[in-house]
């Protein structure tokens, strides 16, 4: 078993944190801090949020280059496999979690292994609402709640299949 688990954004959304070292990096953790806080996060020990060093940022790109996987590639994407190399390098026992083909291709191409998590989940997908800052009301669209006039602010929400 891996010590070290560096974690995408679906492993936050789907609330899947093995027992050990966990990592993400910054890019990863701003795209999970509502669901973050929503699964109270805060109780995880353990999580660690670092950027990688840009030597392992350029490894990756190469490497992506090479499996034809650089357009589907995200920054985060790409930051968190330079995270996991780093990892690597500094001689520990990683593992990526992620549901992302490209991220899992790249990975096998530079010998990093990867745990997908779909055979673990429950179905989620994730929807943007509008949610009124004054009284939490949701909405498809505006800028102004039309109940109590306070500003909607745009947010992410996976909700079960
Ligand atoms: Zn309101």
């Amino acid at each position: 078993m891996p010590e070290t688990y560096v974690l995408d954004a679906s492993a936050f959304i789907y609330g899947i944190f093995p027992r050990g070292e966990l990592l993400t990096p910054p890019r990863v953790y701003e795209e999970v801090k509502d669901e973050a806080s929503r699964l109270k996060l805060e109780v995880l020990t353990g999580l660690t949020v670092r950027e990688p060093d840009a030597i392992y940022v350029s490894e990756v790109k190469n490497a992506a280059q090479d499996t034809g996987d650089v357009l589907r590639l995200s920054q985060p994407d790409v930051d968190l496999l330079a995270l996991a190399l780093e990892e690597k390098g500094s001689g520990k026992d990683v593992a990526i979690l992620s549901d992302d083909y490209a991220v899992q291709n790249v990975a096998r191409k530079m010998g990093l292994d990867f745990i997908p998590l779909h055979q673990k989940r429950i179905k989620y997908k994730i929807v943007w609402e509008k949610r009124c800052m004054g009284c939490n009301r949701t909405y498809s669209e505006g800028d102004v709640c039309k109940v109590c006039g306070s500003p909607l602010k745009l947010r992410k929400r996976s909700i079960k299949r």
